[in-house]
């Protein structure tokens, strides 16, 4: 069944043992269903050929084999209203994640064949017991909910029920999924997620079988993401830093507007265009003054591979073709591709995996001194101890400048790159910048590089290049980086994809950088960061933290402990506001647009919920 559908399956196979569970699992099954039927106390009465226990130890083993669990039971069989307290409580020691229900249909020539049905009152009352002692489970309509008027069952999700087993049953007839549809869509509810999103599509860092929840977007404008539900959250990640201006702007929904009406695409191998000559222009004022060329990239990760192809092919040229490895900082990030993989933290990034089909870089301690702390010398140390070893072997120094992203969000002094680019030139390493998620103004300089004051070799920068619009990013470097490749055989630089350059991406990275310039967006980071500052500072005395930290447009409450990402993604929904957080950084990174109104809500949403933990 796995191999032709999606279908998530759920098996109901009686008692197993962990073998079996696990033999199921493997073959597909992501959930075991077995009922404990009723309260522990009573289930001796009703059954004589096995035990409660039994069926519990089937489902530990389901769990332990990694499936969820899916149990409940049938109310009406004679037990008491203590007694459906007890089960659910049962229930909810064991987490169960699926509760079905079922009302008995007293089956004539069955033990129970007089046993008087209980009162809609009463199966109402039982639904919200069982909602309050299982506030997040599926609680699940199944066998003999025909009993109950329309009404009465629509009154019973509005007390609980929130999922349902449709179709016909063992011994009785069920219920039309149409007819389910149309009863829960006229009662004012929806369904929660996409089934075929679920089914088929693959989100980032998420399992297949079991996924992640998510949250289908109808639009998005200014600082806000409108729900499907029509619940509007405000925004705290620009889309994992992208949308600095917000959505839905009008300058930028113009400027793609006015090319796609002549061209959305034209290859950049012998042909070239306006949009690609107007960014550049643009940028090149913004950039280190040493760097003069650009190489129109995809996507950050992809702009990372090209600075790296090009440190290499830099050293080729020069005739030192054994400087073919990098080093690089703990705690970095450089994206998901084969080498820039290779170059992020190799214990957060994904070396455990990967690790030995990688090629092998050298890692060095991040510095610990802070952006707002003293130079501790000590920082640069190991750096240089293994420079002088093996400068020999190194093409480039790779490092995010400043602000460490998605490697720990760390700040880190702008000594520490002074030092490091001395040691570059000292060993002859080129250096490379990482601007992917610093550029744009987002730590408070328009790229953060300008903390410090020292020029890379070559630089990276995408993300809020457009603005969040479409993929693009760049590669810069300076003539003597880019003359010396070409001067050599093969005479040109190795790369080339199809999308470089790409005039769409093109014309509306132009139109978000010069909105950025014209924005007054040195004075909205400033009020940002001042702003996060007042707001944030609280958590600092809450026992869960471990630090709170702010630079630019960022702000950072890093915890004690790993948060559950799911649990707190929901938690932030409930609060109107959008934050992801990862390992043990919860953290905000808003559009620069954003409204006090709109920080603050995003700002107390997180406090809340960090003081929950
Ligand atoms: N470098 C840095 C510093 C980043 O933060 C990221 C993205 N988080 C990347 C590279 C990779 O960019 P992309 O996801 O666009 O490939």
């Amino acid at each position: 069944m796995r191999r032709h559908a999606s279908i998530q399956l759920c098996a109901s196979l009686g008692l197993l043992e962990e073998d079996e569970l696990r033999d199921l699992h493997n073959a597909g099954v992501t959930r075991y269903h077995c009922n404990l039927e009723t309260a522990p106390s009573y289930f001796s009465q009703l059954c004589s050929t096995h035990t409660q226990e039994q069926k519990i130890a089937t489902l530990l083993a389901a769990r332990k084999v990694g499936m969820d669990i899916c149990s409940g039971g049938i109310i009406g069989m004679g037990e008491t209203v203590e007694q459906r307290i007890e089960f659910a409580f049962a229930l909810a020691e064991l987490e169960v994640q699926s509760i079905p229900i079922n009302l008995l249909s007293p089956i004539p020539g069955t033990p129970l064949e007089h046993e008087k049905p209980l009162s809609e009152e009463d199966i109402l009352r039982c639904i919200a017991l069982f909602r309050f002692i299982n506030p997040t489970a599926f609680l699940r309509f199944a066998g003999g909910r025909s009993q109950l008027t329309p009404q009465a069952m629509r009154k019973a999700l509005y007390i609980g029920i929130n999922s349902a087993i449709v179709g016909d049953l063992l011994t009785t007839l069920g219920s039309k999924v149409s007819d389910d549809k149309k009863m829960i869509l006229e009662e004012g509810y929806h369904f929660a997620d996409s089934q075929f999103d679920r089914e088929h599509l693959w989100h980032p860092y998420t399992s297949t079988s079991n996924p992640l929840p998510v949250y289908k977007v109808e639009r998005a404008d200014g600082a806000t993401i409108t729900l499907e539900s029509g619940q509007t959250l405000v925004e705290g990640m620009s889309s994992w830093w992208c949308a600095i201006h917000g959505y839905n702007h009008p300058v930028l929904n113009w400027a793609v507007n006015k090319q796609l009406e002549k061209m959305s695409h034209v290859m950049f191998g012998g042909l070239t265009h306006d949009p690609a000559i107007e960014l550049g222009k643009l940028l090149l004022p913004l950039v280190p003054p040493s760097l003069q060329k650009i190489f129109y990239a995809d996507s950050g990760s992809v702009a990372v591979e090209v600075a790296l192809k090009m440190a290499i092919q830099y050293w080729y040229a020069a005739g030192e073709v054994k400087k073919n490895n990098f080093v690089t900082i703990r705690s970095g990030y450089h994206g998901d591709t084969w080498n820039a993989m290779s170059v992020c933290d190799p214990v957060t990034g994904m070396h455990s995996i990967f690790g030995s089909a990688l090629p092998a870089r050298y890692f060095v301690p991040a510095p610990v001194s802070r952006f707002d702390g003293e130079w501790n010398p000590a920082d640069i140390v190991p750096l240089r101890e293994t420079l002088k070893k093996h400068a020999g072997e190194l093409a480039a120094l790779i490092l995010e400048p400043i602000v460490q992203g998605a490697g720990g969000m760390r700040f880190y002094h702008p000594q520490y790159l002074r030092e490091a680019k001395q040691l570059c030139e000292e060993y002859g390493l080129l250096l490379i910048y990482d601007e992917i998620a610093t550029g744009f103004g987002r730590t408070g300089k328009l790229f953060a590089w300008e903390h410090a004051g020292v020029e890379p070799d070559i630089m990276c920068i995408g993300k809020a290049l457009t603005g969040g619009y479409v993929t693009l990013s760049a590669t810069l470097t300076s003539n003597q980086v880019a003359d010396t490749i070409s001067n050599h055989a093969p005479g040109a630089f190795m790369h080339g994809p199809t999308f470089m350059g790409n005039p769409l991406a093109c014309a509306v990275a132009y139109a978000s950088t010069k909105l950025l310039l014209e924005s007054g967006w040195q004075a909205n980071v400033q009020r940002i960061e001042n702003q996060l500052r007042i707001e944030l500072a609280p958590a600092r005395t809450l026992p869960q933290v471990a630090d709170v930290r702010v630079l630019g447009a960022i702000g950072v409450i890093e915890t004690k402990e790993p948060v559950d990402m799911a649990y707190m993604q929901r938690r932030f929904v409930e609060e109107g506001i959008w934050v992801r957080p990862f390992g043990k950084l919860v953290y905000l990174m808003p559009p620069y647009i954003i409204t006090p109104e709109e920080l603050h809500k995003l700002t107390t949403g997180l406090l809340k919920i960090v003081r929950e933990l």
